[in-house]
């Protein structure tokens, strides 16, 4: 490895001194070869400076490695400590990286981690093993995945063709908890559905089917609420034996 000689000197135009050099023995051009003062030029310095480093680093390595497993060992809880500090100061900017290195390499990502997948099966099952133990941990965790799996299970029958079985709203709360009503759908493609019914079951018995108040189906017929939320729309098409998936596409 032989690197481009440093010019220390501002290059004097064409005046024509030369040194001797007396490491490879040949006039060099003062200052752009060698230095005014200089025994060696620079060529030869650097080649003396990459022999001794590559000779070096070869016979101490070990000592090296030695020494800095030593230190390491010593300063554990101080380097630890600098980690996780400076892991702190540049969190944000490290997954800002990172999100621009997924969108700018998304399918070289994909097809890796694809990969990893099939080659790793046992970690891949562990890591998915983590992934719902850690969602189901807290109750809102759990709420959404009972409502993730009730829809999944919904569009999947529908989309085998197979029959879909009414589940009892007193099963359906048990299931999948009372109090999930945060995600909210449009109203409108059920409404015919909703006045046909309260026009022969009237608002109590229908607040009853879907699982929600007399009040909330008074609002719904007089046209004050334009959105109900995902657990009254599936107990609503349940009942009305409707297609989820067909009503609320963009939900689904
Ligand atoms: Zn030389």
């Amino acid at each position: 490895m032989s690197r481009e000689p440093k010019i220390r000197y501002a290059p004097k135009s064409a005046d024509g001194e030369r040194r001797w050099c007396n490491k490879c023995g040949r006039m060099m051009l003062v200052p752009d070869e060698i230095k005014p003062l200089g025994r060696r030029c620079f060529a030869c310095q650097a080649e003396t400076k990459d022999e001794y480093w590559k000779s070096y680093y070869a016979e101490n390595r070990q000592k090296q490695l030695d020494y800095q497993a030593a230190y390491r060992e010593a300063h554990r809880e101080e380097i630890n400590a600098y980690q996780r500090e400076y892991a702190a100061r540049h969190r944000e900017e490290a997954r800002e990286k990172a999100r621009q290195w997924y969108y700018a390499n998304r399918e070289r990502h994909k097809a890796r981690t694809a990969a990893y997948r099939q080659a790793n099966p046992e970690r891949q099952a562990e890591w998915v093993r983590r992934w719902y133990a850690n969602k189901l941990r807290t109750k809102a965790g759990r709420l959404s995945y009972l409502e993730d799996s009730r829809m999944r299970s919904r569009l999947n029958a529908e989309r085998n063709g197979r029959e879909l079985t009414p589940v009892p709203l007193d099963e359906y709360r048990e299931r999948y908890g009372g109090d999930n009503h945060h995600v909210q759908v449009p109203l409108a493609p059920l409404l015919p559905y909703v006045k046909a019914a309260y026009e022969e079951l009237g608002s109590v018995e229908l607040a009853r089917l879907a699982g929600t108040s007399d009040k909330r189906v008074m609002e719904m017929i007089r046209g004050d609420r334009d959105e109900i939320s995902l657990p009254v729309a599936d107990a609503l098409c349940t009942h009305f034996e409707l297609p989820f998936s067909w009503l609320y596409q963009d939900v689904a």
